[in-house]
């Protein structure tokens, strides 16, 4: 293949952006094995994980650059993953072939630590993920139960464990081996050794992520269990009660004192939809989760509702996420598992550029409004039905002329945002009123849609 051709084929690839991880996709390294023959075109895009948010949007992207290039007629984007490891010598002496270990921690129980631990794990492994799920909460070691274990770890010569693997999950738990009632007996010491043996000993294999269901709380057990596992950071599961209480707090706090990143926050319970009429009640109110992260700069992994089919499913041993993959809470899961795989790989990449637009808090002051407040200090107030006609997906935007699809005339006066989702850490994603909820508003987009005039006019999503 000629040289230049290959230099003008990357150097339109450079125009495409890993939104989460702030830069193009050619100085990440992920673009491979670019092959020119007769007008066609095929490379691989290697990305950092397999649960990407934008996987097919960069897909496109890079489809679409290449093909504006004269003189190609086929392009074929072939999309994989490797997922990177969070660099540590002690990760390296005691676990090198499991790649990431993620703790799922909250401030009290009964928040859903372990629902939430085993449905993130299931989907982790469902997008193609390796994954594990140790389950290391000796109060209520409920994960063999979610996760509907037949068999207990198989005994090796050596002391060696093969766990068992429910819905392509690796498990171990310690409710294997303590008897019931007994867990009250338990010591910090006698965890601590399990645990150190759950690392040691079991067969793990190769893994990208391995899920740690922590004990409930945040006192000394739960710091030097923290402290004995190299772990790539935390994600913390809180109710909005528990946001309001400042619960969560604790947890976030002695993830700090142990120097260990908190990958994010999650609101469980948030909010419950009628099984009957859909509408939605906000029980123990919604939304303080963000609003603590944005205030925090904390990573908002996303929202769970409270739904009576996650408690049926978990008590049937078969996760919401395996036994309904198209309800609203498993999809509520997946996003949440790609916002947290996402800042896994943001964490093991360096971080991002830290030069773009953020909001600090986002509110609807009237339900056809959205003001943000940016980090900068800058306020955008905008008309709700602007935002809706400013959508730039696929079905508002052609994609290849993009030339709007999407008529004025065909948005109601009144449509108002019924829901507003983060996308990582770089964009929201709205659910409008009329239905439509497939357009992603990165920050720096909405930034140059602020009614301001001097914010610019100019973006992309
Ligand atoms: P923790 O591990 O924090 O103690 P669990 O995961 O055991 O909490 O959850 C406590 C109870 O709440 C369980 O009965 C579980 O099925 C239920 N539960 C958890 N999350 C949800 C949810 N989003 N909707 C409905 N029930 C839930």
């Amino acid at each position: 293949m000629p040289v230049e051709r290959e230099t003008e084929i990357l150097e339109v690839l450079r125009r495409v952006r890993d939104p989460d991880l702030g830069r193009d996709i050619v100085s990440l390294g992920f673009v491979k094995n670019v092959r020119v023959a007769d007008g066609n075109v095929a490379f691989t895009i290697e990305l950092t994980t397999p649960a990407c948010p934008v996987r097919e949007q960069l897909k496109e992207e890079a489809r679409q650059a290449v093909l504006a290039l004269p003189g190609f007629k086929n392009v074929e984007v072939t999309m994989t993953a490797q997922v990177r490891s969070t660099p540590s010598e002690k990760k390296e002496k005691m676990l090198p072939a499991v790649k990431n270990i993620v703790p799922v921690a909250s401030g009290k129980g009964g928040v859903g630590k372990s629902t939430v631990s085993a449905n993130l794990a299931v989907t982790l492994a469902q997008l193609g993920a390796r994954v594990g799920l140790m389950d290391a909460d000796v109060y209520g070691p409920s994960i063999p139960m979610i996760m509907g274990v037949k068999q207990p770890p198989q005994a090796l010569p050596g002391n060696r464990l093969i766990p068992p693997v429910e819905h392509g999950v690796k498990i171990i738990s310690v409710g294997f081996f303590i008897r019931p009632g007994e867990a009250v007996i338990w010591r910090g010491p006698m965890l601590h050794k399990t645990v150190e043996q759950f690392l040691s000993n079991v067969e793990w294999g190769e893994l990208d992520y391995l899920i740690v269901d922590l004990p409930p709380g945040t006192g000394d057990i739960q710091l030097s269990l923290c402290q004995t596992i190299p772990l790539t950071g935390a994600a913390v599961v809180a109710t909005p009660q528990d946001v309001a209480l400042q619960v969560a707090e604790k947890a976030i706090i002695m993830f700090g004192k142990l120097n260990t990143p908190v990958l994010g926050l999650i609101e469980n319970m948030s909010g419950f939809v009628c099984p009957h009429c859909g509408a939605r009640e906000e029980i123990f109110g919604s939304g303080g989760a963000r609003t603590y992260s944005m205030e925090h700069d904390i990573p908002f992994l996303g929202e769970i509702p409270l739904a009576t089919e996650v408690r049926q499913t978990s008590d049937s041993g078969l996760p919401i996420v395996a036994a309904a993959p198209d309800s609203p809470a498993a999809k509520a899961f997946r996003q949440v598992a790609e916002n947290l795989a996402a800042q896994v790989s943001i964490r093991n990449l360096g971080g991002v550029p830290e030069d773009r637009p953020t909001p600090a808090e986002i509110s609807q002051p009237k339900r056809g409004e959205v003001r943000i407040l940016w980090k900068d200090g800058h306020e955008s107030l905008y008309q709700a039905r602007d935002l809706r006609l400013a959508c730039l997906c696929a079905l508002c935007v052609d994609e290849v002329s993009r030339k709007p699809r999407l008529r004025a005339e065909m948005i109601p006066p009144d449509v108002y945002p019924s829901a507003i989702h983060p996308v990582g850490r770089y964009a929201v994603r709205f659910q409008w009123s009329d239905g439509h909820s497939t357009g992603i508003y990165a920050f720096d987009y909405l930034r140059s849609l602020c009614p301001c005039g001097k914010c610019g006019s100019t973006g992309t999503a």
